[in-house]
């Protein structure tokens, strides 16, 4: 399958849905003109094209494997991986001081979007080596910097996260790997470490995991933990590889989709290993990579989304089943419904993860307190969002191929095996809806509020030229507030909680009904319009039920007893 990264797609979202304009503004970022947007998005658009998408299928086929204790990657991944790095396309983000190319996080968005549409499996190698570089810059010191961040920006080294152990999975604090001083400013890690992305690859550099662990006087749960630079080989003072740590892979895991990501048990056996940020201050910092990798794989979801789609268009227009203007099944109502929802909702997702990197540059070219809180809002949305989208698409994708998206060969079902772990991994989307209708609820609803009332003055304004699509996004806010006051009423978070992942989604749908009307306002009579008429209609309505959904609180979800609900 031949696949096209979404270039021109971005253009116009970043142009006139999102606002780039104003990242441009700020002297942070006023290097970011739309000519260097526009010659980003087509070299990045041309390696997704011509060097990753190439490999997708080969990373199914042939699985990272482990031999003798080292990582062998996939065929063409190391070349992929290095071409990757040459593009300077890891570091985009990363401060300039250590080469990193300090472009707005709007545009690594895009870019790693497009990569995950090409190749997931791949992509996430960087995503990972993003995340720690982000990690290391906010938090480490500067001797680690120093020696860890060029490495890791040009991509001659890569990173990890190494959070997961067997008993602590969303419970990170249950976590008991150890960290001992060992006198001379070094530490002692020791523990295993489960379901580690990439926690080792053959690419011919040093490996440096980001491991959390506790030390002696570390206080049980996550107030106790802190955050460990462990690398595979210990640096000599010139950068160049120095003996091999007491850590390995002790096995890979065997999973139902991104196969050529391998998926690493690690064992630390009092590997010697540097504090990153504060004792116990652990959470804080890895807080900082997660935030930037929820971000990420939100994006993963939307560029399998979108690699999904462009497979089932391109079969629908080719298969022909009964009598249609065309002969091809792209003809039938119920394909045309499949692949209409595919489109809308890759286009909602991605524009929802767009505002949240928006957010966050603004925040960051700013410092104000107000961005900020609006991208910390967004995150949970977009990472949920964006995942379940992904996998929504993904399936129904197979389900556009009929009996050959069952079929492997046609590589339909790959699209939905390898997404399906985003909406577990980096917090499961569960946790997210957590997180959004709790943490990011602590001001009372004030960033749900103020965002709702954004999108309800645009849905007033579009009255005059689209009064249905104005009407019905403005309604779509009036239930969405309503609900809001209820959540925050709630003291007992049970009540919030078992509404969380309605809640969460029906916010996204309108966040996407948002957006759609601001396609349509810039496209009045175009395709845009169409899209945008389809998704509000059919697609924005189902916010109704879910805030129906949520209303309810949590007495007829905890009714049943444990005994009766397994009887
Ligand atoms: C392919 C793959 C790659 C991964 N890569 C990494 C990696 O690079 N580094 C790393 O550290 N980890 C990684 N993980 C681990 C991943 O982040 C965890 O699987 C995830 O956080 C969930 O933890 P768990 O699997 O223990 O599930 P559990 O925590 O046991 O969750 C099981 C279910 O219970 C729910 N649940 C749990 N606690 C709560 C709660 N308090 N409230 C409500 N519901 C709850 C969850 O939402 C889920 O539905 C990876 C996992 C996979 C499968």
């Amino acid at each position: 399958m031949t696949f096209r990264a979404p270039v021109s797609e971005y253009e116009f979202l970043l142009s006139t849905v999102i606002g780039f304009d104003q990242i441009a503004q700020t002297d942070r970022f006023s290097e970011a003109s739309s000519d260097l947007v526009t010659a980003i998005l087509t070299e990045a658009g041309k390696l997704c094209d011509e060097v990753m998408a190439p490999l997708q299928r080969g990373g199914d086929l042939q699985p990272a494997k482990l031999e003798n204790g080292v990582v062998r990657t996939s065929p063409g991944f190391g070349e992929g991986f290095k071409a990757i790095a040459e593009g300077g396309w890891i570091g985009m983000s990363a401060a300039p001081e250590h080469g990193g190319m300090g472009l707005p996080m709007t545009l690594t968005a895009a870019v790693n979007e497009m990569m995950s549409g090409a190749c997931l499996s791949l992509q996430l190698a960087p995503l990972m080596s993003q995340g720690q570089i982000e990690a290391l810059e906010h938090h480490a010191s500067d001797a680690l910097k120093e020696m860890y961040l060029p490495k890791l920006i040009s991509g001659e080294w890569t990173g990890t996260m190494n959070l997961t152990e067997p008993q602590a999975g969303s419970d990170v604090g249950a976590l008991s790997s150890k960290a001992e001083p060992n006198g001379d400013g070094s530490f002692a890690v020791t523990g295993q470490k489960i379901f580690i992305s990439w926690g080792d690859n053959d690419f011919g550099g040093n490996i440096c995991h980001l491991v959390l662990a506790r030390l002696p006087d570390g206080v049980p749960g996550t107030k106790g933990i802190s955050l460990f630079l462990v690398p595979k080989y210990l640096p000599n003072a010139d950068g160049s590889l120095g003996a091999a740590n007491t850590l390995g892979v002790v096995s890979l895991e065997h999973k139902m989709g991104l196969h050529g990501s391998p998926t690493c048990v690690m064992q630390f056996d009092g590997a010697t290993g540097w504090l990153v940020g504060p004792e116990h201050g652990g959470m804080a910092a890895m807080f900082t990579m997660m935030n930037n990798a929820r971000l990420g794989v939100g994006g993963q979801g939307v560029g399998a989304g979108e690699g999904a789609y462009q497979q089932a268009m391109a079969y629908a227009l080719e298969r022909k089943q009964g009598k249609t203007p065309s002969g091809s099944i792209a003809d039938h109502a119920d394909v045309r419904r499949m692949l209409m929802e595919m489109k809308a909702d890759t286009y909602a997702s991605r524009a929802i993860m767009l505002a949240c990197a928006h957010a966050i540059d603004m925040g960051n070219a700013t410092d104000e307190a107000d961005w900020k809180a609006r991208a910390a809002f967004l995150t949970p949305i977009s990472k949920a969002f964006g995942t379940d989208t992904g996998i929504r698409v993904a399936d129904l994708g197979i389900q556009v191929h009929g009996g050959m998206g069952f079929i492997e060969e046609s590589g339909a079902a790959q699209f939905l095996r390898d997404v399906r772990v985003t909406s577990i991994y980096e917090g499961t989307n569960g946790i997210q809806a957590m997180d959004l209708v709790a943490r990011k609820m602590m001001d009372g609803g004030d960033m749900a509020h103020r965002i709702i009332d954004e999108i309800e003055a645009q849905a007033e304004g579009a009255r005059a030229t689209h009064p249905n699509m104005g009407e019905a996004v403005w309604q779509a806010c009036e239930s969405l507030r309503e609900t809001t006051e209820w959540l925050v009423e709630q003291e007992d978070l049970q009540d919030r909680f078992a509404g969380a992942v309605p809640y969460l989604r029906a916010f996204a749908r309108v966040l996407g009904g948002h957006y759609h009307l601001s396609a349509a306002i810039a496209d009045k009579g175009g395709p845009r319009e169409k899209l945008a008429r389809f998704y509000i209609k059919r697609l924005l309505p189902e916010h109704a039920g879910l805030l129906t959904h949520v209303q309810e609180g949590a007495a007829s979800t905890m009714a049943l007893t444990l005994e009766e609900l397994a009887g």
